[in-house]
C-alpha cells in the first residue's frame, strides 16, 4: 500500500467509527483487505468510500453500505448468516470475521465470480465461508433456516422465499425498491410475522432470477439451472 492509499485507507476508517455505532463491526471491516477483493486496476481507489465494479457487470458495494449492513444484522458471533450476492466476497469476508463462531453461507449467481470469491476467499484463510452457486431457488433452502440473510442485490419486494429460510428471531437485511434506488430493509421474523423498518435509501445492482428484477442470464442458467444450491 502507497502513501495516498494508506492515507485513503484513514480517512475511510475514521469516518465509519463516527458514522457507525457498532464499533465492533468497523474493526471487522478494518481486519479486511479491501484491496484484494477489487481488480488490480482500482486497487489505488480500493479505500475510497464508492462502489467498485468488479467485472460481469457486477460491483463490490461501498464500504460505508457494506459498514451499515453488517451492523444492522446485530451479530453476537455464533450465527449461521446467508447472504445472497457474493460478488467479490468482500461482504463475506466481513461478516466471516464478525463470527468466529458462526459461519457464512454466499450465494452467487455468476459461476465465475463465484469461483474467484470462493479461491480468494479460501487463499486468504476465511474457513467459515461456504461460497456456492445458486440453484432455481432463490436462497439456499437445504441448508437453513437461517439465523439472519443480507442480500447484496436490489429486489422489488421483501423476497417471500428469503423470509422462509429465516429462522422465527431471525433478521432479514436487504434493499428493496424500485430499479433506480431502494430502501435498505430490516426485516424480523416474529412469530405474528413480520416486523419492517427502513434505515435509508441506497443503490444496488438488480437480484436476477426468481423474486428479482431481471431473468437470469442464459449461460448462467443452462450451466447452474438444475444444480441447486448443493449441500457440502
Ligand atoms: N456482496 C458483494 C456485492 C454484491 S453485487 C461484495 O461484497 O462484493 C450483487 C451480486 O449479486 C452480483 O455478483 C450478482 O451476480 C449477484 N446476484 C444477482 N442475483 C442473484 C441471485 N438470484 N442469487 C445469487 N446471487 C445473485
Amino acid at each position: 500500500m502507497d502513501k495516498d492509499q494508506r492515507k485513503a485507507r484513514r480517512e475511510l476508517f475514521s469516518r465509519l467509527y463516527e458514522g457507525i455505532r457498532t464499533h465492533s463491526v468497523v474493526r471487522a471491516m478494518e481486519k479486511v483487505p479491501r484491496e484484494l477483493f477489487v481488480p488490480l486496476d482500482k486497487r489505488r481507489v480500493a479505500y475510497a468510500n464508492i462502489p467498485l465494479s468488479i467485472g460481469d457487470g457486477q460491483t463490490i458495494s461501498q464500504p460505508y453500505i457494506v459498514a451499515m449492513m453488517s451492523e444492522a444484522l446485530g451479530l453476537r458471533g455464533d450465527e449461521i448468516v446467508l447472504e445472497i450476492g457474493t460478488g467479490s466476497g468482500y461482504q463475506a469476508a466481513v461478516l466471516s470475521t464478525l463470527l468466529p463462531k458462526g459461519r457464512v453461507v454466499s450465494i452467487e449467481l455468476v459461476p465465475s465470480l463465484a469461483e474467484q470469491a470462493r479461491d480468494l476467499l479460501r487463499s486468504l484463510g476465511y474457513e467459515n465461508v461456504d461460497v456456492e452457486l445458486a440453484g432455481p431457488t432463490l436462497g439456499c433452502p437445504d441448508r437453513g433456516p437461517f439465523d439472519a440473510i443480507v442480500v447484496t442485490a436490489a429486489a422489488p419486494q421483501i423476497p417471500q422465499t428469503l423470509i422462509s429460510q429465516l429462522k422465527v428471531g431471525g433478521r432479514l437485511v436487504a434493499p428493496v425498491g424500485k430499479l433506480e434506488q431502494q430502501d435498505l430493509v430490516v426485516a424480523d421474523r416474529t412469530g405474528e410475522g413480520l416486523s419492517v423498518r427502513m434505515l435509508g435509501a441506497c443503490r444496488f445492482v438488480p437480484l436476477r432470477g426468481p423474486e428479482g428484477f431481471a431473468p437470469v442470464p442464459p449461460t448462467t442458467d443452462e450451466r447452474n439451472g438444475d444444480k441447486g444450491c448443493p449441500t457440502d
